[in-house]
């Protein structure tokens, strides 16, 4: 594709994150979104190009050297940043370089910049060898998991025929027993009478994240506007019951934090 005659940049900001402190952003699908869920509250807008397991190589926006030579460029700028974190508005897995992308962004910032990789996922690809692989090599993989049951799932991730919450529920165990840095992020909401802040939804939820055993767990609220108007955001007694029940299934020793 024509990225560089656009203009659109893989890289921005850098921009204090409130979870990783001073991040420069990376987007491997700057041009348009392109993802294997289609959840409400997505910032992004709705998924046009919805696709599973992996991109096809005629849709990809940008490729491993150009994102490592921007990558390069915008460090070289700055003062110092705390992560650079592969995120944006899509999948960053399901593109079809991303094991090569990790891996030369991990050598650039360890040999050249003291930075940390962090990755935020949706979870829907660590069927994959080489996301897993590609995931070990990263500081602070971000795991997302907003569902207890397969029903939620569907009505709020709205993901790919092809992908089932309990595939990606053992699959996230295996990648938190492989990689102790991992956490689990997860969105707290309600929508169309559905809420996994409370009732049943956040029994199964609260289990589910349990089993996975996550070093840590983010929950975090539709701050920003989501593409579907029927997403809103629980009340405060339901967030903080949620963030109580979470904490009390995974332990003492895991750190839930909830982010407003
Ligand atoms: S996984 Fe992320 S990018 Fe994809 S639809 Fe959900 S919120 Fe948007």
């Amino acid at each position: 594709m024509a990225r560089g005659l656009i203009g659109l940049s893989a890289v921005y900001g850098p921009h204090l994150s409130r979870r990783l402190g001073l991040s420069l952003g990376v987007d491997l699908f700057p041009l348009m979104k392109i993802c294997s869920f289609n959840c409400v509250y997505c910032e992004c807008g709705s998924t046009q190009l919805k696709r599973y397991p992996t991109v096809d190589s005629s849709e990809v926006q940008v490729h491993c050297d150009e994102v490592l030579d921007e990558v390069r460029e915008a460090l070289e700028r700055v003062s110092k940043v705390d992560f650079v974190t592969i995120s944006g508005c899509g999948e960053p897995t399901l593109h079809p370089e991303f094991h090569q992308v990790v891996e030369e962004l991990k050598i650039l910032l360890m040999e050249s910049f003291e930075a940390k990789l962090a990755v935020l996922t949706n979870s829907s690809t660590l069927t994959a060898a080489e996301v897993r692989e590609a995931l070990k090599m990263v500081d602070l993989p971000v795991l997302k998991l907003d569902a207890g049951s397969e029903e939620f799932f569907k009505a709020v991730n709205m993901p790919h025929s092809g992908i089932s919450l309990g595939e990606i529920v053992d699959q996230l165990k295996k990648l938190c027993a492989e990689n102790p840095k991992a956490v689990v992020q997860t969105m707290l909401l309600r929508y169309k009478g559905l809420s996994n802040a409370s009732g049943r939804e956040l029994e199964l939820l609260a289990e589910r994240i349990a089993e996975v055993k996550p070093s840590g767990v983010q929950l975090y609220v539709p701050y920003r506007p989501p593409w579907s108007p029927s997403v809103t955001i629980p009340c405060s007694e339901e967030l903080v019951g949620a963030l109580k029940r979470i904490q009390e299934a995974v332990g003492e020793k895991v750190e839930v934090k909830l982010y407003l």
